[in-house]
């Protein structure tokens, strides 16, 4: 994957894949504290992330999706398989983010995350979004939060909806031991289409048949166990799970905690984890990125940090040059996100 050029020596890889993210929480950075520390993984969905989504509008999603495509495409990101929701802006919500992302020139699968936690009305109104979205053309999953915040109608809904329409369903399994009995209650719907996201806590047979997405960063920083992919039979992906889109990075996380938990793990295991981000979104295998080190193998990024792109090309145009994006003005986009920061920041203390 590497050559030459006449300013020395780069190196090239197709554009990476970030197979699970939240564009929508761009905007949580600086946010004001929750009213206590969360004490567990349960506590900090309700107290952190529960809070933030209902606090989204139309203009909070854009300029989250926005901030968040132009850090993916800097970090040489081409390619987001995001998992939205926004309860009290529902309704278009998902073309709001594949324009902002069509926007910077970054691609994007988008999928509205089910739940009945805001009750009946709120879950018919994600399927319904998901549907509207994916009927229209777009590019998408159909989205669950959890199954442990949905109904058994609701899931079956889900992913009769995904059947019918042709996708996959993209939902969080076993992230906290929350949702410990999930493997029963998805197997007799999950598909090879479905992306499994987290599986912390499934057991090593649980017989789902799926892509696991693996976010080593994301579970450490909630405290919820390695997930020790290696020990499925599924093909396993890498995500961020929000935390930006630096999948470089996000790689060299998964091979370090991989090597903590088996000393024999090498970084070859954790790049395959990445380079299957290319069967869920083949089109990224074409675009270019061109980066600042000539070694871009597993054993020497694993140890190299801070490696970036100086070029991207998505579908033969260039949208990253000199390390910059060439459709949007980087700088008007983060102080447009700041302003929207603070007014989302406002809202939610009053929530
Ligand atoms: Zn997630």
């Amino acid at each position: 994957m590497s050559d030459h050029h006449a300013g020395g020596p780069v190196g090239t890889t197709p554009g990476l894949v970030c197979a699970h993210h939240h564009l929508y929480s761009a905007l949580a950075r600086r946010m004001p504290a929750p009213p206590r520390t969360p004490a567990g993984f349960v506590d900090i969905l309700e107290l952190v992330w529960w809070r933030l989504d209902r606090a989204l509008d139309l203009e909070s999603i854009r300029w989250s999706a926005m901030l968040g495509a132009v850090e993916a495409l800097e970090r040489g990101c081409t390619a987001i398989i995001d998992h939205h929701e926004s309860p009290e802006a529902i309704d278009g919500s998902l073309d709001v983010i594949a324009e902002a992302c069509a926007e910077v020139g970054v691609r994007v699968s988008c999928a509205y995350g089910v739940t009945d936690r805001h009750g009946p009305d709120g879950a018919r109104r994600g399927l319904a979004e998901n549907e509207r979205y994916l009927r229209a053309g777009g590019r998408g999953m159909v989205g669950i939060h959890a199954a442990f915040t949905c109904t058994d109608g609701t899931l079956e809904a889900a992913a009769g909806l995904a059947d019918d329409l042709g996708v996959g369903v993209h939902v969080h399994v076993a992230e906290g031991d929350a949702d410990v009995d999930v493997a029963d209650r998805l197997r007799p719907l999950a598909a090879d289409d479905w992306l499994l996201v987290h599986g912390v806590h499934l057991p090593d047979d649980h017989d789902l048949a799926g892509t696991i997405v693996h976010n080593p960063r994301s579970n450490m920083n909630n405290s919820v166990g390695y997930a020790r992919p290696a020990r499925f039979a599924n093909p396993v992906a890498l995500g961020t799970d929000g935390i930006g889109a630096d999948m470089l990075d996000e790689f060299r996380v998964a091979y370090v905690r991989h090597r903590e938990d088996d000393v024999t793990a090498t970084p070859d295991d954790a790049w395959s984890w990445l380079a299957a981000g290319w069967d869920l979104f083949p089109e990224a295998r074409d675009d270019v990125v061109t980066w600042s080190y000539a070694h871009v193998d597993p054993w020497s990024l694993a140890f190299t940090t801070g490696v970036g792109p100086t070029t991207v090309e998505v579908d033969g145009e260039v949208v990253l040059a000199d390390g910059r994006p060439t459709r949007v003005d980087a700088d008007e986009v983060r102080a447009r996100a700041a302003e929207e920061a603070t007014r989302l920041h406002r809202r939610l203390e009053g929530i």
